[in-house]
């Protein structure tokens, strides 16, 4: 299963990401976090992507591009994976193509997760997640089970990510506005795009995902 999980940022893609990577044992693959360990590691695409994150803009497009094309080369990937974050432009889906076209390869579907302004917010400034597995949480909608112990890995220190600020966000949306949202006619005329409501719950929400999939 080859799918790209669309949506503006704190709509759910990564939540949904992590259920549907355990469903079909295939990786999920998300730039936001590729980007953000390089610049943990302080590589040099860290220290090129650092300030455009923090600004809330896109990382250039032969940046990711390079990114996801070493990624999608490793063996992990011969059953398929979910994109999470990318492609984000015309020119980083016409190069996806191009890459898996080049492998005989294509795209099974493209999620798009539909979400109103107000609620992105609300989901995006109570957002935090496991410093050591990385899985998602919210103060209000999805707490650990146990306060401050992480129900994946049982470890207890979690992180905010430092451009959930309400002046980035709002970066953030006109950047997806502007930029990545002509994907959506691009996907829908290649009769890819499966819209999703993603008001709902978590587990609503993947009901959702699991019957464009046909997963019973
Ligand atoms: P969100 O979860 O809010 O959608 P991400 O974690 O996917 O955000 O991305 C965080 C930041 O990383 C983006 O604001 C952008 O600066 C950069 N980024 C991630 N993916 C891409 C991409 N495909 N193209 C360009 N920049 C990207
Ligand atoms: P994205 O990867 O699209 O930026 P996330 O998956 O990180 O979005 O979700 C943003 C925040 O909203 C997280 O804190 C997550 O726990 C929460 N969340 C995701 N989906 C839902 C949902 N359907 N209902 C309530 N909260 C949600
Ligand atoms: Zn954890």
């Amino acid at each position: 299963m080859r799918l790209v999980l669309f949506g503006p940022p704190g709509c759910g893609k990564g939540t949904q990401a992590q259920f549907l990577g355990g469903e079909f044992n295939i990786p999920h693959l998300s730039t936001g976090d590729m980007l953000r360990e390089a610049v943990a590691m302080g590589t040099e695409i860290g220290l090129r992507a650092k300030d455009l994150m923090e600004a809330g803009a896109l990382v250039p497009d032969e940046v990711v591009v390079g990114i996801i094309s070493e990624r999608l080369d490793r063996d992990d990937c011969v059953n398929g994976f979910i994109l999470d974050g990318f492609p984000r432009t015309v020119a980083q889906a016409d190069a996806l193509d191009n890459l898996l076209t080049d492998k005989g390869l294509k795209l099974d579907r493209v999620i798009e997760i539909q979400v109103s302004d107000e609620l992105l917010i609300q989901r995006i400034s109570g957002r935090f997640s496991c410093l050591d597995c990385g899985f998602g949480y919210h103060d209000r909608f999805k707490q650990p089970e146990r306060e401050g112990v992480c129900d994946i890995c049982g470890a207890n220190r979690f992180t905010r990510r430092k451009d959930d600020n309400e002046a980035t966000i709002r970066e953030r949306f006109n950047t997806y506005n502007a930029q990545t949202t002509p994907l959506l006619p691009y996907y829908r005329s290649k009769d890819l795009l499966a819209p999703v409501d993603g008001m709902p719950g978590i587990e609503e929400v993947t009901a959702e995902i699991r019957g464009i999939l046909n997963i019973s």
